[in-house]
C-alpha cells in the first residue's frame, strides 16, 4: 500500500509517501522557520497561510522523485492534531479532497504518535514492548508503549515541555528561534563546573517533569552575572551548559526510572529534543550500563516531518482505519492515551 502523509500541525509543512512493502519511497519538508524567527516564535495565521502556499508543491515534488503520478497513491494520512487549529485545517482539507478525488481512503493521524513510532522508518528499529520518551516542543511525556495503539502514560511535564524550555532559555540568551540547536551549541564551549541548575523533580518518587522552574533559574543566572558585569560570552555559554547539563540529567533519570519501573530494556527517544547529542551520549552511557538498548530517528525526522505521518497512517489504514467521507478532522488538543490498537 502507498501511502501519502501530510504533515501541517505547527511550522512545517512536511510530506512524504511510504511504502508498505518497499519502505519510504521520497519525503519533502518545508520549514516556516525563517518566517516566524522574525517574530520570535510560530504566527499561527502566518503558519496557515504558508502551508497553503506550499502544500501542493511539496505534494508534486514527492510523486516526481518517487516517480509516482497521483492515481500510483492508495491511500493518504494527513496530522489531524495535536497542533494549530487553522494549520491543521490546511492539511486535513487538502487529504480530504485529495482523496475524493481520487477515490482513496483518507485518514486522519495523531502527530505525537507520529513523533512515537518515527524509529520504526530507520533499518535498527525497536520491537514493541518499549518505553518512549517524548521529548519535543510541545510535549515531554514517558509513555509504554506494549503495540501499535496501546500507549500507557507514565509521566509527562506539569508545565513547560523540554523544547519550550530550550526555545525559553534561547531568548534570555539573545539566540534566535527555534532555540533548541541554538542552546547546545553554545552549551559546548560552556564549563560545565562554574553553574549548577537544580534537577527539578528528581528529588521524589514519580515520572512527572517540570521545567517552568528552570526558566526561572535561568533568568536569575543570566541576571546576576550582568550585574557583577560579568556576562560575556564565556558566561552565556555557561549558562548555556548548566541549562542543557539539568534538563538532559532530569530527562535521564527519569528514564532510567521508567525502565526500572516497567522492567523493559527498549528505550525510544522521539520528538525534536531527542536531536540534542548530549543528551544521546547520556542515555547511551545509561542503557549501557543495564543491558539495554535506546533507538532515535534519524536526525531529520526526530522533528516535524511527513514520513512518520505516512507511515503511522499506513500501519492503521492497513488494519482498516479510515475517516468518514467527508468528515475532516482538526482537533488542536487531543491526549495521546485515547488512542486504541486498530
Ligand atoms: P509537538 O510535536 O509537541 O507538537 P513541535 O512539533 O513544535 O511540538 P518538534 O518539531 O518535534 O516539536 O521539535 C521542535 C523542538 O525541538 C523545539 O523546541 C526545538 O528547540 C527542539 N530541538 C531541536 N533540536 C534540538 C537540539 N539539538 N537540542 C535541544 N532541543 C532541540
Ligand atoms: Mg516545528
Ligand atoms: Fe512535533
Amino acid at each position: 500500500m502507498r501511502v501519502l502523509g501530510i504533515e501541517t500541525s505547527c511550522d512545517e509543512t512536511g510530506v512524504a509517501l511510504f511504502d508498505t512493502e518497499r519502505g519510504l519511497l521520497a519525503d519533502a519538508l518545508y520549514s516556516q522557520v525563517a518566517m516566524h524567527a522574525e517574530y520570535g516564535g510560530v504566527v499561527p495565521e502566518l503558519a496557515s497561510r504558508d502551508h497553503t502556499r506550499r502544500l501542493l508543491p511539496l505534494i508534486q515534488q514527492v510523486l516526481d522523485e518517487a516517480d509516482l503520478g497521483r492515481h500510483g497513491l492508495d491511500a493518504i494520512a494527513y496530522t489531524a492534531g495535536p497542533g494549530l487549529v487553522g494549520a491543521l485545517m490546511v492539511g486535513a482539507a487538502t487529504a480530504h479532497g485529495m482523496a475524493r478525488a481520487l477515490g482513496i481512503p483518507v485518514l486522519g493521524v495523531h502527530h505525537m504518535e507520529g513523533h512515537l513510532l518515527a524509529p520504526m522508518l530507520e533499518q535498527d528499529r525497536p520491537e514493541f514492548p518499549f518505553v518512549a520518551l517524548l521529548v519535543s516542543g510541545g510535549h515531554t511525556q514517558l509513555v509504554e508503549v506494549r503495540a501499535l495503539g496501546r500507549y500507557t502514560l507514565l509521566g509527562e511535564s506539569v508545565d513547560d515541555a523540554a523544547g519550550e524550555a530550550f526555545d525559553k532559555a534561547a531568548k534570555m540568551l539573545g539566540l534566535d528561534y527555534p532555540g533548541g540547536p541554538q542552546v547546545a551549541r553554545l552549551a559546548e564551549h560552556g564549563d560545565p563546573g562554574r553553574l549548577r541548575f537544580p534537577r527539578p523533580m528528581t528529588d521524589r518518587p514519580g515520572l512527572d517533569f517540570s521545567f517552568s522552574g528552570l526558566k526561572t533559574h535561568t533568568l536569575t543566572a543570566i541576571r546576576t552575572l550582568e550585574a557583577e558585569g560579568a556576562l560575556d560570552d564565556q558566561a552565556r555559554a555557561d549558562v548555556a551548559r548548566a541549562f542543557e547539563e539539568a534538563v538532559v540529567d532530569t530527562l535521564v533519570i527519569k528514564c532510567r526510572r521508567a525502565l526500572d519501573q516497567t522492567g523493559l530494556k527498549r528505550l525510544v527517544v522521539a520528538g525534536g529534543v531527542s536531536a540534542n547529542t548530549r543528551l544521546r551520549e547520556r542515555l547511551e552511557r545509561e542503557c549501557a550500563r543495564r543491558a539495554a538498548r535506546a533507538y532515535y530517528p534519524r536526525g531529520r525526522f526526530c522533528t516535524d516531518n511527513g514520513a512518520m505521518i505516512a507511515y503511522v497512517g499506513a500501519q492503521r489504514l492497513l488494519a482498516g482505519e479510515r475517516d468518514e467521507q467527508g468528515v475532516m478532522k482538526a482537533v488542536p488538543r487531543w491526549p495521546m492515551d485515547t488512542l486504541r490498537q486498530p
